[in-house]
């Protein structure tokens, strides 16, 4: 427990060190702490460190933690792959959703978004290396998805989260992320869309790279929790 608040002490260090790198002033970039097959019991020590924002990609298991956690005022991003059969608990139950990748699941959540919460907030995943298997938009179909997604009054389309493949240097990672902040800049010219301001970029490998293309929030869960385990 003690190494968890050493681990969030590290991550806040590299974020503002990156940060200063590209003289971009840390207070720019939100840190998801991606607690995702770890226990409440972790959650609740980095909560107590200080940490507010919290990021899920299994519904299920998600929902058992937000209720042993229930206590908290914790602020849940989902951003798992979405299964049309899921979209009404991740409406409900999340603040944020950053895998949005196809209408049917936007118009979900915009009709099961409850009446008495604020609209959610979503990026647009996009598969910026077109990797067959991988989730996400497709680039060339980006303008098409943001425009719907616009459109729907119970989503607020924030910006675009992506997963890039691996690359060996860092220049290789710098190069890929500038490529979805280009795709995001490309909308955000056109004028149409009203709150576009977010880069979801960037995990514990390449997070400096990802700031330094101009990540907003950061999704960092292996160097804060350490691996895996449930
Ligand atoms: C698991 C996961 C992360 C965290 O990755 P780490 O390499 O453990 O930091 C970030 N984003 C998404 C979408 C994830 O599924």
């Amino acid at each position: 427990m003690h190494s968890l608040r050493h681990n969030l002490i590290r991550v806040r260090e590299r974020l503002q060190a990156a940060a200063t790198r590209s003289e971009r002033a840390s207070g720019e970039i939100t840190l998801i702490a991606v607690s995702k097959k770890h226990s409440p019991e972790a959650v609740r020590t980095l909560f107590d460190a200080g940490q507010r924002v919290f990021g899920e990609s299994y519904l299920q298991e998600a929902l058992n933690k937000q209720q042993d956690l229930a206590d908290l005022a914790i602020e849940w991003h989902f951003i798992g792959p979405i299964q049309r059969n899921k979209t009404r608990a991740i409406a409900t139950h999340f603040s944020w959703v950053h895998s949005v990748e196809r209408q049917v699941i936007a118009e979900r959540l915009n009709e099961q978004r409850p009446p008495e919460l604020p609209a959610l907030d979503v990026c647009l995943q996009v598969n910026i290396d077109q990797e067959p298997s991988k989730s996400g938009v497709a680039p060339q179909d980006l303008p098409a998805l943001a425009e719907q997604v616009e459109s729907m009054p119970r989503l607020r389309l924030r910006g675009l989260m992506a997963i890039p493949a691996p690359r060996e240097s860092y220049a290789g990672q710098v190069e890929v992320f500038l490529r979805v902040r280009e795709l995001l800049e490309r909308l955000k010219s056109s004028g149409q869309y009203e709150h576009l301001d977010t880069l979801s970029m960037g995990m514990s490998a390449d997070l400096e790279a990802a700031v330094a293309a101009g990540a907003t929030m950061v999704r960092v869960g292996t160097d804060l929790f350490g691996a895996r385990e449930m």
